[in-house]
């Protein structure tokens, strides 16, 4: 068995983590750090501010845009089998249709 990292992120998101300042992400709270509308994500440990984290990329992606995998509007989880996908994760899909969205 191999082992493989997860699926790479389109170039389109990639892109945006390098300009992680204006990303439209911080227009929602961040259920991970609980930073605020337009504030950066903080790390616990550390107090520090860094990147945006996933879970309010998957939160912003979940709020704004259509997941055109799991076929649910803006603001429905997505799911898969009839599940709800895990900690507010959403398909690959989502955060492509997101970024439309805000562009
Ligand atoms: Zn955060
Ligand atoms: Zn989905």
């Amino acid at each position: 068995m191999t082992r493989r990292h997860a699926a790479p992120m389109p170039d389109s998101i990639r892109k945006f983590m390098g300009n992680v300042a204006a990303h439209p992400a911080r227009s929602v709270v961040c259920p991970w750090c609980r930073a605020g509308v337009q504030q950066p994500c903080v790390i616990p440990s550390s107090g520090k501010t860094g990147r945006i984290h996933q879970q309010r990329m998957d939160a912003w992606a979940q709020l704004t845009a259509c997941c055109t995998t799991c076929q649910v509007t803006p603001g429905v989880p997505c799911h898969l089998d009839g599940r709800v996908l895990k900690d507010g994760a959403v398909h690959a899909a989502r955060h492509a249709e997101a970024e439309v969205t805000a562009a």
